[in-house]
């Protein structure tokens, strides 16, 4: 029977289904995921007629101001060494303080005016960043309005990754691909898109970990139904060498948001009211202490591979 068949590794023996309900607006709306026995792989096993009705409104909302020239300095300036260019004091600021998403933007291998697309890129947030830092990006999005540009020059398009035509040294699928249904033609033609030794990066939550094992349904990332697709390590792997691509680097990213906002699912405090720590720290839940208690842990579950998030960077096999 296909709905108890895994998508990814095709087991059909010892699958479970599993039940998790909507908690990031509090619907609490039930929805069943079919957990496979060998490769871990959760899929959402009844598909929602209506995706988008689970996406907040504003979700997508711009209020874009422009960012500021002494920012758009800062940002060039700390990510000129990742990209093989730069000057001293870039280096300089560098070594004081990375910018977020260097650790991972060092191992694509992007240069200088090399082009980016970010696959499902909301309002565009980081690529407005990447682009005052160098890079030509493009974001596309199924859910945006309308195609606009940002004032950094950043192309923001309503548009499906299937319909894309041009060739990029990066693509970009920055927790966007366990919302899609379909992950396996997302990935191919990702793939067929890649200028020569250009890369796929893959932000993803990941099952097989800590939280999900210690938190079940009430795990902050499940985020049933917006996650079709929940993978583990070994499940993206099968998926990426399904679809021509090889992991280079896969690097365990988690964060203290795995503690604190599953600690809040527990007690039905859902991620989008005021009640949440995500819109009010002063609220009274966590002290300081266990905040930064949770920094720690994430820290040392990253360090054992078992966080709930990984970035994997890909190239073609
Ligand atoms: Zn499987």
């Amino acid at each position: 029977m296909d709905r108890l068949r895994c998508i990814i590794c095709g087991n059909e023996a010892g699958n479970r289904l599993l039940q998790a309900r909507e908690k990031m607006n509090g619907t609490l709306d039930a929805f069943d995921y079919l957990q496979c026995a060998a490769c871990g792989h959760l899929h959402l096993a009844t598909p929602v007629a209506d995706p988008g009705a689970y996406y907040a409104k504003g979700y997508y909302s711009f209020h874009a101001s422009r960012i500021p020239a002494w920012r758009r300095w800062l940002h060039r300036s700390r990510t000129s060494a990742t990209l093989g260019g730069g000057t001293w004091t870039g280096h300089l600021l560098g070594r004081i303080k990375k910018p977020y998403y260097a650790y991972w933007l060092e191992k694509t291998g992007l240069r200088d005016g090399q082009r980016l697309l970010d696959v499902g890129c909301g309002a565009g947030n980081l690529i407005r960043i990447l682009q005052c830092a160098g890079l030509e990006c493009t974001g596309i999005d199924p859910f945006l309005p309308a195609d606009s540009r940002t004032p950094e020059g950043v192309e923001l398009r309503r548009a499906d990754l299937m319909d894309e035509r041009k060739a990029y040294h990066a693509i970009l699928f920055n927790h966007s691909l366990e919302h899609v249904a379909h992950p396996h033609e997302m990935l191919r033609k990702a793939a067929s898109l890649l200028e020569p030794g250009g890369c796929v990066v893959v932000r993803i939550p990941l099952a097989d970990s800590f939280a999900f094992f210690h938190y079940g349904a009430d795990w902050f990332q499940w985020d049933a139904p917006r996650h079709q697709n929940l993978f583990t390590r070994a499940s993206f792997r099968k998926l990426a060498e399904q679809c021509g691509l090889r992991v280079d680097e896969a690097i365990d990213d988690s964060s203290k948001i795995q503690f604190w906002a599953s600690e809040e699912y527990r007690r039905n405090i859902f991620h989008n009211s005021r009640e949440s720590f995500g819109h009010n720290d002063r609220q009274t839940h966590f002290s300081k202490r266990q905040i930064r208690e949770f920094g720690r842990w994430a820290e040392w579950l990253n360090r054992m591979g078992a966080g709930d998030q990984a970035t994997f960077i890909c190239r073609t096999s």
